[in-house]
């Protein structure tokens, strides 16, 4: 549920639960300019850095945000990337983040673009992204105290924003201006519209110079400030963040473009190597591959680092690829054919509308050919995307190099960084940074011992006929079926997959055709029963691909040496997990916001569950 806005009659928003205006009728994006952006001394201070990153208290009807995602795109000297991170307990809807943003016509644009990502603001952090990547909102659904207990980033600018200290004051309180501090660096700057004396004296506490400036009509003055502790603030660890320069990734499936996409982005000079003559030579290959979210009872980690990642493939194949053709967000419906009770009983409470997950509408049963009975549910941010496709478009990005045809044996130390070895000493590449997203030889790469498992699997597919009544849309549960995926000027559908845990031969297999057809019987039977023939025919094909997994199911994101990173460890969810792994790699990387949860970001940490001993080399 949004936060409701009560618009006054001369256009002023109103919050009914605070008792307090949002901003004046006319006054939200001068006050924006004038008392946080010019408080901050921006765009000036901004003007030639690589990345500039503002922190904000109180999200609110977004203009601060629009403002400075306005001043940017104006700006020449703007720094490659602009993050924006912020925080607000009460979401309000898209519609008012529009109409709050629609008296200014520099500004409506870019609310129309932050509107069409703003779904789904569940309570945690949500990475919302715009420019190609260049400008990246992370907004944090919940109170301030939990936000700013997120990992810390250096700020180079602070926003206080919220209602008046007086209707709102945990937004004010000393705990959150010393949380506000552990974000600072030296000579970050601060802005904010009140001059509350007990404001003024707790900032000053916490380190902060202060300077009283004129306002803007009806307040007399406004504040600003910088961070200048007259003491060496302790057990200060704030990552300065490194310099780009040149990269080298090892693996061109979905992991290892998605970093390099990242990278390359951050302004990093990225070869990327493939044993392959073509990009996505491994399990990326996947003809067609499903995006949906996990959905469990009690809504754990899994569930949660699939949303995040769905969001983050999304926006990619938005962004990048072709609709309809390389993708479909369609919708997918998730069948239950044997539910356990706890399952049946969170389905029946959940609302009947969600813009994650909800209980499937007697419609999309239908077009399942489902009963009224069947346990299903509706997942609307999912759909289909052929892999390869977001592989090429990720590798396409300026500052990419790729390179095929190049088995790589090893990564070891030089003089300059690292240098990636074949297996006859040969130097295939020295770079400073080296990212190895090459499935399971990674743990041979990277001369460490990673917990990597191959899992097998094969899907059956085959050109669809017209005769054939299918869903419009994929379903999953016990295995997948994906209909309508256009291959060449054909149609096709396809239906999987098996799991073979440490098999890694490619051949295909009657028994896997089998067993597909089987689980289709239980995941759609009326689907099946028109399938079958098709089973037994010649014009069956098979796909077959290794997976890369852990034992807990989690992508593997970190680094292992100091220069030397991995990404891998996707399992059954490249799509969903690629995107995401490869923007908190760079963020880690370089000192950034985290595009997740501490918590979640520590779930994909590479270091969990690793020995420490390297692997036999
Ligand atoms: C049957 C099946 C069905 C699947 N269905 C889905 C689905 O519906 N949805 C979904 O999200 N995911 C699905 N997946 C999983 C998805 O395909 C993977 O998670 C994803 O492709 C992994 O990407 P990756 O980049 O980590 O690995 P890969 O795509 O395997 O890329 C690794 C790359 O490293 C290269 N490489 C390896 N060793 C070396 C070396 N020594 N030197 C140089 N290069 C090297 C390889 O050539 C390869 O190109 C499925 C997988 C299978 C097998």
């Amino acid at each position: 549920m949004s936060e409701p806005v009560e618009w006054l009659p001369d256009g002023t928003p109103r919050s009914p639960r605070f008792g307090d205006i949002y901003r004046t009728s006319t006054g939200g994006l001068e006050q924006a300019r004038h008392v946080f952006l010019g408080g901050c001394d921006l765009p000036a201070a901004w003007a030639g850095q690589p990345q500039w990153r503002i922190l904000e208290t109180g999200f609110g009807l977004g203009l601060n945000f629009l403002a400075s995602w306005r001043a940017w795109k104006d700006d020449p000297q703007r720094p490659r990337l602009l993050h924006f991170v912020s925080m607000d307990a009460w979401s309000v809807s898209a519609a008012d983040l529009r109409r709050s943003a629609a008296p200014h016509p520099q500004l409506a644009p870019l609310a129309d673009a932050l509107a069409e990502q703003w779904f789904g603001l569940v309570p945690g952090m949500h990475r919302l992204v715009f420019e190609e990547g260049h400008v990246l909102l992370t907004l944090f659904a919940g109170d301030v105290k939990n936000a700013l207990a997120q990992e810390p980033f250096p700020a180079d600018a602070v926003f206080l924003d919220g209602f008046d200290p007086q209707r709102n004051p945990a937004m004010w309180e000393l705990a959150a201006f010393k949380a506000i501090a552990r974000h600072c660096r030296r000579g970050t700057r601060v802005a904010t519209w009140t001059v509350a004396g007990e404001v003024r004296r707790q900032l000053e506490q916490c380190g902060f110079i202060l300077e009283k400036t004129e306002g803007l009509a009806p307040k007399r003055h406004c504040l600003k400030g910088v961070f200048d502790p007259g003491w060496e603030p302790k057990g200060r660890r704030l990552q300065a963040g490194v310099v780009p320069a040149v990269c080298a990734v090892v693996g061109s499936g979905l992991a290892g473009a998605a970093a390099a996409a990242s990278l390359a982005r951050r302004g990093w000079q990225v070869t990327v190597f493939d044993a392959g003559d073509a990009p996505a030579a491994g399990a990326s290959s996947l003809p067609v591959g499903l995006l949906a979210p996990h959905f469990s009872v009690d809504d754990n980690l899994l569930s949660r680092l699939t949303r995040s990642g769905v969001r983050a493939t999304l926006q990619q194949a938005r962004a990048l690829l072709s609709h309809g053709l390389d993708w479909q967000w369609s919708g997918v419906l998730e069948h239950r054919p044997d539910p356990p009770p706890a399952f049946q009983r969170r389905i029946a409470a959940m609302p009947l509308e969600d813009a994650w997950t909800c209980p499937a509408g007697s419609g999309q049963r239908a077009a399942a050919f489902l009963g009224p009975d069947a346990t299903a549910l509706w997942h609307p941010q999912g759909g289909w995307i052929k892999p390869a496709m977001l592989v090429q478009a990720w590798l396409a990005q300026p500052g990419i190099t790729w390179r095929g045809s190049t088995q790589v044996d090893r990564a070891e130390r030089c003089a300059g960084g690292w240098r990636l070895a074949d297996a006859r000493d040969g130097t295939v590449a020295e770079a400073d940074l080296v990212v190895l997203a090459a499935g399971t030889a990674t743990s041979q790469l990277a001369c460490h011992a990673l917990p990597l498992q191959s899992v097998r699997g094969q899907v059956s597919w085959a050109e669809q006929d017209a005769q054939q009544k299918l869903p419009p849309f994929p379903v999953n549960g016990n295995g997948h079926f994906i209909p309508g995926v256009p291959v060449g000027a054909a149609t096709a559908w396809f239906c999987g997959a098996t799991y073979g845990r440490g098999e890694t031969d490619l051949l295909p297999r009657r028994a896997d055709h089998q067993e597909n057809l089987t689980r289709l019987g239980a995941l759609l039977p009326s689907v099946e029963q028109q399938l079958v023939s098709s089973f037994s025919s010649r014009s069956l094909r098979a796909w077959t691909g290794v997976r890369c997994a852990s034992a807990d199911r989690r992508p593997l994101i970190g680094e292992l040496e100091p220069g030397l990173w991995v990404s891998t460890a996707m399992g059954s969810r490249g799509l969903t997990f690629a995107a995401l792994c490869a923007e908190l790699l760079a963020a880690r990387l370089h000192g950034e916001p985290l595009p997740l949860e501490r918590r979640l970001a520590a779930a994909l940490d590479a270091a969990r569950g690793r020995p420490q001993r390297p692997a036999s080399h």
